[in-house]
């Protein structure tokens, strides 16, 4: 039914093909483009012994709209699901309209320079989107991408009026390494590392890193400390649903991770400006200055994420904890998903974080194909009907759990 690209051969790439290949009748035609090519034709083997699908292959550099054009122009997919790194967000958006692409992702746009991500170097695309009949999803993982699909859902069949939002993520795995990031360690550090924020009362307000912090009780898993971060998908839902009075993201972090983390920041590994440093000549002859940034440094030396997966038991829990009026009363609604870590190896060979956000990137695209989510323009998720989402999830591995008036313990 459609042909897609796939950007990116990492963890959430690697999930996102199986669950393509698992969809045949909706993906006729597959391609894995990546910096380096040989982890896309790794994948591809995989792919045609697991399911006999045909995969392509090839080498782009995504930070460079002008090799972009060159492969889009000659594949010609119908949608590109970018599962590179957030910093090829426009390079990709851009070659997707000058080939006359749809586009999907999973992160907003973040440049390399200054950790910080918002939607709107992404939103500025929108009239270019619409005047190229083009539609570009975005934020199609699970935090943002179910999480805002989960809302969009509460404000359908169970709210007139949303009023207060706390999205929850709590990962109870272990994956028994004294430290390691369950996505790209650069991009988590990054992340995590920055000041706190929320939506209270029509602003934001502005934390001091882990700051706010609580223990909240996870479905069959129980307590576990959460701590208040800034996260995307909160930007476009206070617009998108405007009787949100607070808005609020929560994480679990173990004191252990917490730990190195501090000690990480503290002796500057999480710096992200380049530092000289004295190397040795490739050819022996001596030493030689050169520029390195110290948390890509890091990131070469951890745990690759993708190798977390045959040791990692227990399992994650990411749902949306909403208050909010129906018929004139206040109701409470948790929504959730569960994910076994050992489950997500055993399917796809990566953990549940990276299954987590892969499979609803599949199912984006697929919502996409099938012309259920399809309109000009650059959209966050829950400007799209959830309800055929929600009932994919179900299929594709991330059920969900509803309960109604229960104590939110927010
Ligand atoms: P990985 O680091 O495992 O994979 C990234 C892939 O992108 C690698 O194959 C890498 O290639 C490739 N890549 C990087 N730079 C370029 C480039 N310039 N050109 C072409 N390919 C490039 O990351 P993950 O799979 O863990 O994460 C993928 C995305 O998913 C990230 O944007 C992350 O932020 C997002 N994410 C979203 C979540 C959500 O819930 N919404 C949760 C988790 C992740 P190479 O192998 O050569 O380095």
């Amino acid at each position: 039914m459609g042909r897609v690209l796939i950007i990116g051969a990492g963890g959430v790439a690697t999930v996102a093909a199986h669950k393509v290949a698992q969809n045949s009748s909706v993906f006729s035609e597959v391609m894995i483009a990546s910096r380096t090519e040989s982890k896309c034709v790794a994948l591809a083997k995989v792919l045609k012994e697991k399911y006999g699908t045909d995969v392509r292959t090839a080498a782009v550099d995504a930070d460079s709209v002008e090799q972009l054009v060159d492969l889009l122009s000659q594949y010609k997919p119908d949608i590109v699901m970018n599962l590179a790194l957030p910093y090829q967000d426009l390079t990709i958006m851009e070659a997707c309209l000058q080939t006359g692409c749809n586009y999907l992702d999973t992160a907003n746009y973040e440049p390399k320079d200054e950790a910080h991500f918002e939607y709107s170097w992404q939103w500025a695309y929108r009239e270019r989107f619409e005047k190229a009949g083009l539609c570009a999803i975005l934020g199609c993982g699970f935090d943002p991408g179910v999480t805002s699909v989960f809302t969009a859902f509460a404000a359908k069949h169970h709210f007139d009026e949303i009023h207060y939002l706390d999205i929850v993520d709590c990962n109870a795995g272990n994956h028994h390494k004294a430290f390691a990031t369950n996505f790209n360690p650069e991009i988590n550090i990054r992340e995590i590392t920055q000041k706190g924020l929320y939506y209270e009362n029509g602003q934001y307000v502005e934390t001091e890193p882990m700051e706010i912090h609580k223990p909240l009780n996870y479905p069959n898993i129980g307590p576990k400390e959460s701590y208040l971060l800034h996260h995307e998908e909160i930007e476009s839902l206070v617009i998108n649903y405007p009787t949100i009075k607070r808005a609020r993201f929560w994480m679990t972090f173990g004191q252990q991770y917490l730990t190195y983390l501090d000690v990480i920041q503290n002796i500057g590994m999480a710096r992200i400006d380049e530092v000289e440093y004295k190397a040795p000549k490739a050819d022996g002859s001596g030493d030689e200055v050169v520029k390195i940034v110290p948390l890509q440094f890091l990131k070469a030396v951890l745990p690759n994420p993708q190798d977390l997966g045959s040791n990692y038991d227990g399992e994650t829990s990411i749902g949306c904890r909403i208050r909010g009026l129906r018929a004139g009363e206040e109701h409470t609604y948790y929504v959730y998903n569960n994910c076994s870590h050992q489950a997500a190896y055993e399917e796809t060979g990566m953990q549940g974080v990276s299954y987590t956000t892969g499979v609803p990137a599949m199912i984006g695209a697929m919502m996409f194909l099938t012309g259920k989510w399809s309109k000009p323009g650059v959209h966050n998720v829950e400007e799209f009907d959830p309800d055929p989402f929600m009932e994919q999830l179900n299929k594709q591995g991330l059920p969900w759990h509803e309960l109604h008036d229960v104590d939110l313990e927010l």
